[in-house]
């Protein structure tokens, strides 16, 4: 495959933007390193790149891109909402038709405001969760990303209740000390922290299905636990729904498995690929917020037309009857052939699939938390990816990213997708 333009760009952009990239995450250090392939092009589920390589696209822009790119209904939305000016800095009556989508649809946010990411949606609520407790203590489960606020950057100590260790430069350890961290389904660290901490947490952060060391969910009984054991402690239980708000029903984890949080934080789907993130909960909760309380938030370009109107959009389509199962079978489609394929081929994998979302882990444990998809090879998993994108097939480059089906997957795409991890595995195998 020839990607001679994509490694020329990739010396200027070397020059100019650090690492040559806008967020880490679209290096190819995880993955054996040199040049990323630079983008031209979007259409449904296809990326072309400058060196006029097409690729089946998995990484759906790590999750934002469930109806695929360049999508009809959003795109007119999003030209519509332009032509009548980009921003205001005023209310819009959109805001409030779309808060009242979100609230339907996940009935836990009964008061809810529009940010700009995921991760401005999640500090907040940490912020919030202090302001409402007069607590100062975050408890998070190791592995999980919650975006790149100070607090939320302290993953794994070792062991069970171990008071965090900052995963990048420049959070103070001060900080840092104030996140306590366990292995995720782990409900015997989760009643230890709470004996140790729990007059002192303000609240504890839940992916409720996890997205970021791969797709892994919760097991029975977990989610219930966490809300009783935090909720006994006077603390509160935050979920960020980030990733699978809307990904694999029309709602959350929440809304499918019953159990409501006290705040809830959204990001990606609900901006239809557009910057957008948001937060809320019960009112009382969310009326510590300015200005009607203490606890003050903003945003210049907070529910922007655009965003808020991609989003509406977006919305709409994925209420579509059907729209879920069909996702859910290709997922399923492509998970059982990757299995029987990684068998044949003597590859030892796991791979978790839910719905339109699967993560293949190249170990023959299972994965239920950080540590056992940390056991994942990560060289195997280099291997993988390249000879994948040889074939066209564009998987987010790291072995804890999940792979996303969007509704612009065709069979015959899958069809493809299979064939080519059928060749990879041949490959990896001789
Ligand atoms: N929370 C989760 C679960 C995420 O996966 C992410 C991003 O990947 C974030 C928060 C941060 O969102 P953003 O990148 O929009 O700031």
């Amino acid at each position: 495959m020839n990607i001679c333009t994509s490694e020329r760009i990739y010396q200027e952009a070397l020059n100019v933007i650090v690492g040559g990239v806008n967020s880490p995450s679209r290096s190819f250090r995880a993955v054996g390193g040199g040049a990323p392939i630079f983008m031209k092009k979007a259409k449904g589920s296809h990326f072309w790149d400058v060196d006029g390589n097409r690729y089946i696209d998995y990484l759906a822009a790590f999750g934002p891109i469930i109806l695929g790119h360049a999508h009809p209904a959003v795109h007119q939305a999003i030209v519509e909402a332009s032509e009548n000016g980009i921003l205001y800095g005023t209310p819009t009556e959109k805001e409030v038709y779309f808060a009242k989508m979100l609230r339907s649809a996940i009935p836990s946010m009964e008061q809810i405001r529009f940010v700009n990411s995921g991760t401005e949606a999640i500090m907040t609520t940490i912020r919030l969760a202090r302001a409402y407790t007069g607590r100062d203590k975050i408890l998070k489960f190791a592995g999980c990303y919650h975006g790149h606020s100070d607090l939320v950057l302290v993953a794994a100590g070792s062991g069970p209740s171990t008071l965090g260790i900052p995963d990048s430069a420049g959070i103070p350890q001060s900080i840092a000390s104030e996140v306590i961290t366990i292995p995720y389904n782990d409900l015997d660290a989760l009643q230890e922290a709470v004996n140790h901490w729990g007059d002192q947490i303000a609240a504890v952060l839940v992916e409720p299905l996890v997205g970021n060391f791969g797709i892994v969910p919760p097991q029975p009984g977990f989610l219930e636990k966490v809300n009783e054991l935090i909720h006994q402690a006077g603390g509160l239980v935050i979920y960020d729904e980030v990733i699978t708000g809307f990904r694999f029903h029309y709602g959350g984890i929440q809304t499918l498995y019953h159990i409501e949080p006290d705040l809830t934080a959204l990001g990606k789907i609900i901006g239809g690929g557009l910057p957008i993130g948001a937060y809320g909960g019960r009112k009382e909760i969310m009326d510590k917020v300015a200005p009607m309380g203490p606890m003050y938030q903003a945003g210049t370009m907070a529910g922007n037309p655009l965003s808020i109107s991609a989003g509406i959009a977006c919305l709409q389509e994925l209420s579509s009857p059907g729209l879920y199962e069909e996702l859910a079978q290709k997922g399923k489609r492509l998970a059982e052939a990757i299995r029987q394929s990684a068998q044949e081929n003597e590859i030892p994998i796991t791979l978790n699939q839910y719905g339109g979302a699967l993560t293949v882990y190249f170990t023959n444990q299972p994965v239920t938390n950080y540590e056992e998809a940390q056991a994942s090879d990560g060289e195997m998993f280099a291997k993988f990816f390249r000879i994948m994108l040889e074939q066209g097939i564009y998987l987010a480059p790291s072995k804890y990213e999940a792979w996303f089906i969007t509704t612009s997957h065709s069979d015959q795409d899958i069809t493809e997708t299979m064939k080519a991890v059928e060749h990879t595995f041949s490959q990896m195998a001789s």
